[in-house]
């Protein structure tokens, strides 16, 4: 898929979330790294637990990384928006919660926190996401980082200029609205 973000703003992008975290410590210590750890290092081939690269981002990437399992699919046949079509990246660790901190995807720094367009404003929200873990940030609603939430919040705002990224943030956040999920708005 066609993307309108360069390879170096997703550099800039991956270097400023690089300095913040969700929370001071480790959160993973919380957690046994649950949501690395929650089948990434399964054979099983079900890519819905794989992550998935915004369109654009496997230009960080040369597939030949040797602690990622890749798949090619098309957006067409997974819950994306109508924009969507052609090749999209999921990709699963090999070796979770062990990899190179500094190429993990975004969707790994971003998470617990979400995007969410309610009136044409971007806000920032724990994730609603269905998991097959637990995750004590979200369920115990430990307070975030305040440069972690300001830091992803200044990403998703250049993130969705990009028209195909927009369309999945209006979409998720349409859903969530039509489906009455409850949003807790941190930004
Ligand atoms: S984001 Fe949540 S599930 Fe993932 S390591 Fe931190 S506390 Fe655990
Ligand atoms: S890339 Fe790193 S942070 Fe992301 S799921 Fe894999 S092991 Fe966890």
């Amino acid at each position: 898929m066609k993307s309108t973000i360069r390879k170096s703003t997703y550099q800039a992008i991956y270097r400023l979330l690089d300095r913040v975290s969700p929370i001071e410590s480790d959160c993973g210590k919380l957690c046994g790294a649950a949501c690395c750890t929650c089948g990434g290092d399964s054979d099983d081939d079900d890519f819905k637990l794989g992550i998935y690269l915004l369109p654009g981002e496997e230009k960080l990437f040369t597939q030949q990384e040797n602690w990622l399992k890749w798949s090619e699919e098309l957006a067409e046949d997974f819950d994306f928006p109508d924009s969507w079509f052609g090749k999209i990246y999921f990709i699963r660790c090999k070796t979770p919660p062990l990899c190179p901190r500094k190429h993990r995807p975004l969707q790994c720094r971003f998470f617990p926190l979400a995007p969410h367009l309610k009136k044409g404003r971007l806000h920032l929200i724990l994730s609603t996401v269905p998991l097959p873990y637990s995750c004590p940030l979200i369920e115990q609603e430990i307070v975030l980082s305040h440069s972690f939430i300001q830091a992803t919040y200044t990403v998703w705002t250049h993130l969705i200029e990009d028209p195909l990224i927009y369309d999945l943030v209006r979409m998720d956040s349409e859903d969530r609205e039509a489906d009455g999920v409850p949003i807790k708005i941190l930004r």
